[in-house]
């Protein structure tokens, strides 16, 4: 398939580079190093994944992909997001039910954190500096070197919450 997005014009050198336009560059010319064509699929679903703030599976990569009108296969999309993690290009995001997502690992990126919806399963992001800073002092307190670490909080959406309090409750107020 020849046919680009109608959003394919960033081809030239991007001086005002910020954290959404740099990833997609930077994970195309790591592939090229490693000797990876960077055309097709992998440009499709590179560029795909540097429109997102957070975690995405291979299926709702995909399906997003498709839905834009673009044709890009399953199978393509998955052999395109374990490449990018084994360059080092995604992170892994394991949210413990057996659904492999990953998003972008942006040099410099903004560290986030996520809300799993057990009803929906909605995956938003969230960031707490206040958070971090606690999480850095737990780790000296305990004299240990952490190189990394996951929070995920497990709950209700504010839409699924919303419904809860509709349903449950009969004499609701306007
Ligand atoms: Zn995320
Ligand atoms: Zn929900």
């Amino acid at each position: 398939m020849a046919r680009q997005p109608s959003t394919s014009s960033i081809t030239g050198i991007i001086f005002c580079v910020t954290t959404t336009t740099g990833w997609a560059d930077h994970a195309l010319a790591c592939l090229r190093e490693a000797g990876y064509r960077s055309g097709g699929a992998r440009r499709t679903v590179v560029e795909h994944l540097d429109g997102q703030d957070c975690c995405l599976s291979a299926q709702e990569t995909h399906d997003q992909i498709v839905g834009r009108g673009t044709k890009v296969g399953i199978a393509s999309v998955y052999r395109v997001l374990d490449l990018l993690a084994a360059q080092g290009l995604l992170t892994r995001v394991d949210l413990g039910d057996g659904v492999a997502r990953y998003e972008s690992a942006r040099p410099g990126g903004r560290h986030h954190h996520h809300l799993v919806c057990g009803d929906c399963g909605k995956v938003e992001a969230f960031e707490d500096d206040s958070l971090e800073r606690e999480l850095s002092c737990v780790a000296d307190r305990l004299g240990y070197a952490m190189d990394a670490h996951d929070v995920v909080l497990r709950g209700a959406c504010d839409d699924c919450r919303t419904v809860d309090r509709k349903s449950t409750s009969s004499t609701t107020r306007g």
